[in-house]
């Protein structure tokens, strides 16, 4: 087992630098095809392992509710300067500690409890902060969700859109305050003009949940919805290659409210370590190389799901745009269920996450489906020959299944397809 170049500072605890060497390892041995992870840069990682985790700094850069925060306005300063030029925002709020902190933070800015919010179901490829019963969104406000087209079998017109007809319709009908646009499990472009379009007929405001394709829009390889959208939410740690975290961009007309309600109204201290590593991430993804690596991520991401169609998986709209693909596994194997793909890709060192498609007549815990991305693999140098190889390796896992030798054999495959594409090949030390 290779050791971790970042625990090299863990000397006094043996327990959490084995299980980080652990860790490690499997990232590095295994196949990383959940479509909303990375490998963040070194850089990125340094930041977030800085001194930074030490200080307090509640309130905004000038208006802080401690002492000693200098350096720290300096740093929270940057990275919303960062921010706002990546994206051509006014506003830029980089403290929301995650993606759904920020979409609550928004609600909470914008909307008055029990108003109502039009956003995709969640079995479509919402997000849980879209309404799911299960979130406090759905305590507070009134979702009303809308949905894809239908499925259809002509390859010219696939069905499983975005159905804007049934958007505006339900505009119409319900007059919401807001309307969210963007997914977690969508595999499509979203175009945000006919949203702003269809917010401005019945005059709601829009905000875009571009949690998933930050890094897409970043590196110009998806439309940037800053022109159209109120308010851009999204997590710094997916596509765009950051820590974990979240932001908010928004018009400046929102920016007191936006920053009022993620503090005080729904966090307490930022974490500025992390405020940190999200200005290294937004520096990193204004150059250059970053565009072309977006465009490499999205060109995996169509020959992976022509791989796999090819294999005999079904994905879902027909294909894909973006960094992931929605795979409805019941052409492939009418018996397989998410959950038991997932757990026979796992043993066989292919991460990937079970995810329902649209009208999935198995509940959300078993599902019919399973999501994969390029993301994380584009970034350790994977190009479309080695996605290729990895459709092939999935289809193979989950045919011998019940196969252990076999399984073993795929296994080792992986992992060395995984020691020739390191993503922190050369770094030794930090
Ligand atoms: C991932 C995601 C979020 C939430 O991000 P977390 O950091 O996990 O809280 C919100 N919206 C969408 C569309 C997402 O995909």
């Amino acid at each position: 087992m290779s050791t971790s170049p970042f625990d090299a500072w863990i000397t006094n605890d043996d327990e959490v630098s084995s299980l980080l060497s652990q860790e490690w390892n499997r990232q590095t041995s295994t196949l990383q095809l959940i479509a909303s992870e990375n490998f963040a840069s070194p850089a990125v990682l340094a930041a977030t392992g800085s001194v930074l985790t030490n200080k307090y700094a509640e309130g905004y850069p000038g208006r802080r509710y401690y002492g000693g925060n200098q350096i720290i306005d300096e740093v929270e300063d940057l990275a919303r300067r960062r921010l706002t030029a990546l994206f051509g925002a006014d506003h830029a709020n980089v403290q929301p500690h995650c993606g759904a902190n920020a979409n609550v933070a928004v609600y909470q800015a914008l909307l008055d409890a029990g108003d109502t919010i039009l956003a995709m179901r969640l079995d479509q490829g919402g997000h849980l902060t879209h309404g799911s019963p299960v979130s406090v969104t759905s305590k507070y406000w009134h979702f009303v969700s809308y949905g894809v087209t239908p499925r259809s079998d002509d390859p010219d017109a696939p069905g499983e859109h975005i159905d804007f007809d049934n958007v505006r319709d339900l505009a119409m009908q319900h007059r919401p305050k807001l309307i969210v646009a963007g997914a977690t499990a969508y595999a499509r472009l979203i175009d945000p003009a006919p949203f702003r379009e269809i917010a401005d007929e019945v005059g709601a405001l829009l905000m875009f949940d571009s949690a998933h394709v930050a890094g897409l829009i970043a590196g110009g390889s998806h439309p940037n919805p800053v022109p159209y959208a109120d308010v851009v939410t999204f997590t710094t740690h997916k596509t765009l290659r950051g820590p974990r975290g979240g932001a908010i961009l928004c018009r400046e007309e929102y920016a007191k409210k936006v920053d009022m309600a993620v503090f005080p109204g729904q966090q307490g201290g930022p974490l500025e370590h992390v405020i940190a590593a999200k200005a290294v991430s937004f520096r990193e993804a204004a150059q250059p190389s970053f565009s072309v690596y977006t465009d490499q991520i999205v060109k995996n991401s169509k020959a992976f799901g022509a791989a796999l169609a090819g294999e005999g998986f079904r994905l879902v709209s027909g294909g894909t745009d973006n960094h992931m693909a929605v795979l409805d596994l019941r052409d492939f194997d009418a018996e397989l269920t998410g959950k038991e793909a997932q757990e026979a890709l796992d043993r066989a060192g292919i991460t990937t996450n079970r995810n329902q498609i649209p009208d999935d007549p198995r509940s959300p815990f078993i599902t019919s489906g399973l999501r994969v991305g390029t993301a994380a693999e584009t970034t350790a140098g994977m190009k479309e020959a080695q996605f290729v190889t990895v459709a092939a390796l999935m289809a193979r896992a989950l045919r011998s299944r019940g196969d252990d030798a076999a399984i073993a054999k795929i296994r080792a495959e992986v992992a060395e397809l995984c020691g020739a594409f390191n993503p922190y090949a050369g770094f030794t030390k930090l």
